[in-house]
């Protein structure tokens, strides 16, 4: 009977955290929700603390405040089969700047390119105007070093389409 009730509340909360960001290195294919036994181990290891408890108590990642250095911490503090450092990346998310970004609005500014470590971000110039930037997605890692120095929170960390 418990076992029963602790399925269906793990379905919902599957169904709830389908869109959370989780470490890296989780397996392509599995069910997060159904193998993390919200134990906190990951949380309590990671060097920037951006993983913490989201929906359901099971970890979340978010770059509102620092980075992921891909110190694999999380990866080797995890007692279940979760991860899997053979994958040829750690996640498949990338960088993203909206309309949001203050160069659309004319103001200049190149926070974000300073905080990128692979140089993934490039400022395309253009006559009469103040450059504007550019993600190249294969240079991205998902990193996320980008996202808080943006003074206009135009940048996601999302899976591309
Ligand atoms: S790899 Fe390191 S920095 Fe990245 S989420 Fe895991 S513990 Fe945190
Ligand atoms: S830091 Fe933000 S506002 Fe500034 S250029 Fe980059 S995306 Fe635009
Ligand atoms: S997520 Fe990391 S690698 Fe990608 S653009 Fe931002 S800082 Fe650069």
């Amino acid at each position: 009977m418990t076992q029963g009730i602790d399925q269906g509340r793990r379905r919902f909360f599957r169904r709830q955290t389908n869109d959370a960001l989780r470490p890296p290195w989780v397996k392509a294919d599995i069910d997060f929700t159904d193998l993390c036994s919200r134990c906190d181990a990951c949380i309590k290891v990671c060097e920037t603390h951006i993983i913490s408890r989201g929906d359901g108590g099971f970890p979340e990642v978010n770059f509102n405040q620092d980075e992921c250095t891909f110190c694999e911490k999380c990866v080797s503090a995890c007692p279940e089969p979760i991860f899997d450092l053979h994958q040829t990346a750690p996640w498949a998310i990338k960088a993203e700047i909206s309309s949001a970004c203050l160069t659309q609005n004319g103001i200049w500014c190149q926070s974000c390119k300073d905080a990128c470590e692979p140089r993934a971000i490039n400022f395309v110039m253009a006559v009469g105007q103040v450059p504007k930037p550019h993600i190249d997605l294969d240079a991205c890692t998902g990193c996320g070093a980008c996202v808080s120095p943006c003074p206009a929170d135009a940048i996601n960390v999302i899976k591309p389409d």
